[in-house]
């Protein structure tokens, strides 16, 4: 199957992009193919990529807001986790993808449990995704066995399920939850499967003190010291970090997700260390985290409160620019996970989207970037194709109206049983 593109502005230039299969082909004059798409007054962009999120925390959208972290976490979301059901998950989860795909995101980072429900809506959905049993011990060997057959389980059902689309990785939840045996065991694994590990790392100042508590000294350097730091681990938030702990994960290879929306929700008081991650040649990609501490999956709007936020909290107007931000929304997001997707190019995997540029928060265009990130939001998105199917057109996606009803109906169950 091919798919052509016609007529859309890519970086500056009016071309056309061909697509045959699931890779993009051509870029070039307009040719035949199987689907034309015309894309006159739009421009094309790589499909974003929403580097960690918990999918199916939809379903908690705006049930606890406004709450300290531990009140929030303790009180209101682990007792309704404790409910979900497997079929929970699913719903939670496809609306996740809707939401996503809908803001022009094609491929996300998952972190949670149940993921074979999680599996299936993503393969329904036509996204691409990386999907992690998010393991928590509690320093218990008892719980420790458990979690780590239920990682072995995920691993066992995605690699049956042979989707070019889904991945599996393994996704210990931080260093104040899992015991140094487990966070061990997992890193062996990593190594011996290729596969990525999905980690929270230095969200919070308490996390330090906890981990100094433990282990004497900062996440960074005790998590290094068992081995768990390298090429394989997409850490989540990394606020909490001295210029030293930045350095140590350039010289490891760990790639780092900033999810400036949650840490600002959450007030972590700082902020995510970017001209240092930049100086020391840390990957740097971005994320939503989950809707509970969002409320949304709007990459868009993660774009653009990354780049407000390092302005403000350093001062600095010039820090973070438009095209920094979409650099950790597309290639980061891909350099990291290890996948040929984040840019449009030939010979890259056909995740694209395609952005109206009539709107009216996009006029004029003197510079796409810019309003790409600072002007726009999901709703700009009209087109979205992954892994050369065409997930959305027109803003229509296939069987969103049954997606919203059973989600809104199964997150209404799981607050009052
Ligand atoms: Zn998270």
């Amino acid at each position: 199957m091919s798919i052509l593109l016609k007529h859309v502005l890519l970086e500056g230039e009016e071309t056309s992009v061909y697509i045959e299969d699931n890779l993009i082909t051509e870029i070039g004059p307009a040719r035949e193919a199987d689907v034309v798409i015309e894309g006159e007054g739009k421009a094309c962009i790589p499909g974003l990529i929403n580097a960690h999120t918990h999918a199916a925390m939809t379903l908690f959208r705006s049930y606890a807001d406004d709450m300290n972290l531990q009140e929030w976490l303790e009180g209101r979301i682990w007792p309704l986790e404790a409910k979900l059901t497997a079929e929970d998950v699913y719903w939670g989860t496809k609306l996740a993808c809707l939401e996503m795909i809908k803001g022009g995101t094609t491929t996300f980072n998952d972190m949670y449990f149940c993921m074979e429900e999680a599996a299936r809506a993503v393969l329904d959905m036509g996204m691409r995704a990386f999907l992690s049993y998010g393991v928590i011990d509690l320093f218990d060997e008892e719980r420790a066995e458990r979690e780590l057959k239920a990682t072995e389980n995920i691993l066992r059902f995605v690699s049956g399920l042979k989707s070019s689309r889904l991945s599996a990785a393994l996704g210990p939840h931080a260093i104040y939850t899992v015991s140094r045996g487990t966070l061990e065991s997992i890193v062996g694994m990593a190594v011996d499967e290729g596969l990525k590990v999905h980690f929270h790392l230095a969200e919070t100042e308490k996390e330090l003190k906890q981990s100094e508590e433990m282990y004497g000294k900062g996440p960074a350097r005790a998590l290094d010291d068992m081995g768990f730091l390298g090429p394989w681990l997409v850490a989540a938030h990394c606020v909490w970090l001295t210029q030293s702990d930045v350095r140590l994960l350039g010289e490891r290879g760990v790639s780092a997700v900033h999810n400036p929306t949650s840490n600002m929700k959450l007030a972590v008081g700082r902020a995510f260390p970017f001209e240092a991650m930049k100086a020391a040649g840390v990957n740097a990609a971005l994320g939503t985290d989950g809707a509970s501490s969002n409320n949304n999956l709007d990459m868009f709007e993660a774009m653009k409160l990354a780049s407000l936020l390092q302005k403000f909290y350093t001062g600095q107007p010039t820090s973070l620019r438009a095209e920094d931000a979409l650099h950790m929304a597309t290639r980061g997001g891909a350099d990291a996970l290890g996948i040929p997707a984040g840019t449009v190019e030939e010979g890259r995997l056909a995740d694209v989207a395609l952005l109206d540029l009539r709107r009216p928060e996009m006029v004029p265009l003197f510079n796409l970037n810019s309003n790409v990130v600072y002007s726009a939001n999901a709703s700009v998105v009209d087109t979205v194709i992954c892994d050369g199917k065409v997930l959305m057109k027109g803003r229509r996606v296939k069987g969103e109206m049954e997606i919203i009803r059973r989600a809104q109906k199964v997150a209404e169950d799981v607050v009052s049983r």
